[in-house]
């Protein structure tokens, strides 16, 4: 029997009826982009992840540029980020004009290093070409970044901050999610990410009424909302009025039907796949270095990363014994060549060695104690 990486069938024999239902529901009354279950979505959502609002869009990489445009970031401004990361983080960026600053990870926990952050803020500030804008913190492999210290830097620089929770939507640290730190949280819907759809999306999730409703406008093509028409008079539909320049960026209502469904067993998928990580904690960390969570921190394990001085011959190995597995990232961003002209104050060696090191195992909610402990006896049998 081949061994799934992730397995989003067993997800959906647990929840085809209800899954099914709501799919015929909106095929029934037909509002399919922007209809009712969207907002319904939408507050589910924040309430999970106990922010004030959340708005939805198309996936998980404009949630985190709804945010930097509504703030007008741009031209001759720098957002710091890791390059240890999905493309995405730092890809939306150069969109508004801006520039990525590549700041480096901790060893344990591959989230961003709040000293190097520091660093990187005062080297861009000493060379005077940019102006520090704003901060993507990268919930990398389902962990919450270090939030009370990256927030305390940002806010003592004026810097807003940005929860990149593609990976790690549902985690907590110390209970609280990441919004407790951050101006905005954003995740991915994609179907892979620990909460995803059928199809792409992603949602950003904020405690400012006002952000959300400039994002509201920015995702639907610059329409005007309330605060736009306050004193304000038209002799034509306002629908038709553009007040900034925006995007098509909606969530459809087939997929917020289908992430309601999800969303209700999203709190036990994470139960279990902590009983996931234990059990390969207990079976490998004698092999290999498994992962380290952040003191107080909950982890939704989108990835079980674990790292060993021969990653690909043990990734040959383990395919030979039909355990698939992945390297998440094998090429950190500031060495992609389309990044590479970006700041990088105090070089990235963690990242660098990371990339070379790192191998992703199947993890996900529904993975059965005797598929699991064949893949450990794999992993253990690899004499590289
Ligand atoms: C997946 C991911 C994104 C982007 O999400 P999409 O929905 O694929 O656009 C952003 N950041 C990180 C860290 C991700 O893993």
């Amino acid at each position: 029997m081949t061994i799934a990486f992730i397995d989003l069938a067993a997800q959906q024999r647990r929840l085809k009826p209800q899954i099914d239902a709501a799919i015929q529901k909106v095929l029934a009354h037909g509002a399919y982009v922007m209809g009712p279950e969207v907002r319904e979505f939408e507050a589910q959502l924040a309430a999970f992840g106990q922010a004030r609002r959340a708005l939805s869009c198309a996936n998980g990489t404009d949630a985190i540029a709804l945010p930097l445009m509504a703030w007008g970031i741009g031209a001759g401004d720098a957002v710091f980020c890791p390059s240890f990361t999905f493309a995405a983080t730092p890809e939306v960026v150069p969109w508004t004009g801006a520039e990525p600053v590549f700041v480096d990870v901790l060893e344990d926990t591959y989230n961003l290093d709040p000293d190097k952050l520091e660093a990187a803020i005062a080297a861009i500030k000493a060379e005077g070409r940019l102006e520090p804008r704003a901060v993507i913190a990268v919930d990398l492999f389902g962990q919450p970044a270090d939030y009370p210290r990256i927030a305390e830097i940002a806010r003592r620089h004026g810097l807003k901050l940005i929860a990149d929770s593609a990976q790690g939507f549902g985690g907590s640290l110390h209970g609280k999610h990441p919004i407790h730190w951050a101006d905005v949280a954003t995740t991915s819907f994609f179907p892979a990410k620990p909460l995803g759809c059928y199809g792409d999306g992603g949602a950003v999730l904020t405690n400012d009424d006002a952000l959300w409703d400039v994002m509201d406008s920015l995702r639907v093509h610059g329409k005007a909302v309330a605060a736009d028409l306050e004193g304000r008079s038209f002799d034509h539909d306002p629908k038709y009025l553009n007040t900034r320049i925006g995007m098509n960026s909606r969530l459809d209502t087939l997929q917020a039907a289908i992430l309601i469904e999800k969303l209700a067993v999203f709190a036990s998928e994470i139960e279990a796949r902590q009983t996931v990580a234990a059990r390969y904690a207990e079976g490998l960390s004698d092999v290999v270095k498994v992962p380290a969570v952040i003191s107080g921190g909950v982890s939704v394990w989108a990835q079980y990363t674990v790292e060993h001085d021969d990653r690909d011959g043990l990734a040959a190995h383990l395919k030979t014994q039909g355990v698939p597995t992945a390297a998440y990232y094998p090429v950190p961003m500031h060495r992609q060549a389309p990044y590479a002209h970006y700041p990088q104050p105090g070089g990235l060696p963690v990242s660098e060695a990371a990339a070379d090191r790192v191998i992703a195992l199947p993890m996900h909610a529904y993975l059965e104690a005797d598929i699991q402990d064949r893949i450990i006896a794999a992993v253990r049998g690899y004499n590289g």
